[in-house]
């Protein structure tokens, strides 16, 4: 690949302020100068507003992209729209699978997403058969999220129980695969590529017994491992009743908090369990629209910032897909829960949604705008009615509280363009791709 010049109006390189007149020069997908303050060469690729590193989502499940809107019925309470879910779970094929994840990640690359950790345990077909290739729906995934140009990790997750003591039943039967060896064994055979990682998964304590997890931690040791923490108090109750322990603790005893690992949620913790994340440096990966929707409550990411923590956001569900909504949902949840305001700096929020996020995905040199990082790069237009008279010096606060995945304008992954003004590069209509997607799969 040839070297590319972008040239951003303004640019955020980390600092509680946007830079103007900043001149990126990417050779390949590397990032190889960054000149703020420059003119703008008459070759260069002009972004016109703010420019941010590409958006990681850290946490997303792609086929719940079908239940969008349609859980509220009645009301609806976790356990119902845990259902309606597994509705779709038991009807997906490869194919229809793929279709349904290149849609939904093209709409992610629409909303500013370079880079997105999917959270994977449908593995197998009805009844839990495997499919000749034990990974036909994990390597759809990873299709899917090449099709539409952005990175995937894909957190390959064990899923061996439907709750403590409980075996797998009806559509769960697709997410088992016997015991962790045996998953181990599968997810051995996959494989990193050009825009793919790998990482593992345990699904959640209710998921996998505590024999079990030690197994999934060791096969990780050097990848993402990802887990469902404490999203619901009846997990805490039922773990703290079969083994005497919270959540937190006995995966901390089965080796699966560090460096490598993220707690998904985090919601109803002890202190204890708090200080223990934040000792480990597990990252923490809050997913505030998803968490809202399904009234699982508010979690305590000031404190777990506090004890060490790193942060990261998800849109888990895809009930809403807009990492700047994530962003400001963190600080504006933590307002509720206070009655204060100004919890984290700006700067801090963008790094949530950007370089700890692909961090906790195993895309270290992601995430920042410097010398040696991957070009991922993701352009906010700032002529909306939503950010019309933003301000310079407030640029990032006009963008995180007011902006949407709507003013995301042009998105580069590795040097490349995926969104031009707006309009995704390989995917001709994302709207109708997701309609007819969604209608195949939907009873
Ligand atoms: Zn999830």
């Amino acid at each position: 690949m040839p070297v590319t010049r972008f040239f951003a109006d303004s640019a955020w390189l980390g600092g509680e302020r946007a830079v103007d007149d900043v001149l990126i020069e990417v050779d390949g997908e590397r990032i190889t100068t960054v000149t703020p303050g420059a003119d703008r060469p008459a070759d260069a690729d002009h972004l016109r507003g703010l420019t941010l590193p590409g958006l990681a989502n850290g946490h997303s499940h792609a086929f719940h992209r079908a239940l969008r809107g349609r859980t509220h019925r009645g009301g609806g309470t976790f356990w119902t729209w845990r259902e309606d879910m597994y509705g779709i779970a038991a009807v997906l094929t490869p194919d229809s699978y793929h279709a349904l994840a290149r849609a939904t990640y093209a709409e992610m690359a629409l909303a500013g997403v370079t880079c997105v950790g999917e959270f994977h345990y449908l593995h197998h077909g009805p009844d839990g058969r495997p499919y000749d290739d034990p990974n036909a729906m994990g390597e759809a995934l990873i299709a899917a999220a090449r099709d539409a140009g952005i990175r995937i990790t894909l957190l390959d997750t064990c899923y061996l129980a439907g709750g403590v003591g409980q075996e797998l039943q009806g559509p769960q039967l697709r997410f088992g695969d016997g015991d962790a060896a045996g998953w181990a064994q599968r997810a051995a055979e996959l494989r990193d590529g050009e825009l793919a990682r790998i990482g593992a998964a345990i699904h959640s304590v209710r998921a996998v017994p505590a024999d079990q997890l030690r197994t999934v931690a060791e096969w990780s040791s050097w990848r993402p491992l990802h887990f469902h923490l404490s999203e619901q108090r009846a997990e805490n109750e039922a773990c703290l009743a079969a083994t005497g322990r919270t959540p937190a603790h006995l995966l901390a005893d089965s080796g699966a908090l560090g460096e490598k690992a993220t707690a998904v949620h985090a919601t109803h913790l002890t202190t204890d369990d708090t200080a223990l994340l934040g000792r480990s440096r597990t990252t923490v990966c809050i997913c505030p629209t998803t968490e809202r929707d399904l009234a699982d409550g508010i979690g305590p990411a000031r404190a777990l910032a506090d004890a060490g923590t790193p942060l990261s956001l998800g849109s888990d569900s895809n009930a809403v897909i807009d990492l700047l909504e994530e962003a400001r949902g963190m600080e504006l949840d933590e307002r509720l829960a206070s009655e204060l305001r100004g919890h984290w700096p700006v700067s801090q929020l963008l790094a949530a949604a950007t370089a700890a996020g692909a961090a906790s995905l195993g895309w270290p040199e992601a995430g920042r705008i410097e010398p040696g990082g991957l070009a991922d790069l993701v352009t906010v237009g700032l002529d909306s009615v939503r950010l019309a008279g933003t301000r310079p010096e407030t640029a990032l606060e006009s963008v995180v509280f007011a902006g949407t995945a709507a003013d995301v304008r042009d998105v580069i992954v590795g040097g490349r363009r995926v969104v031009t003004d707006g309009r995704h590069t390989l995917v001709d209509d994302v709207p109708r791709m997701l309609s007819e997607a969604i209608a195949a799969v939907l009873p």
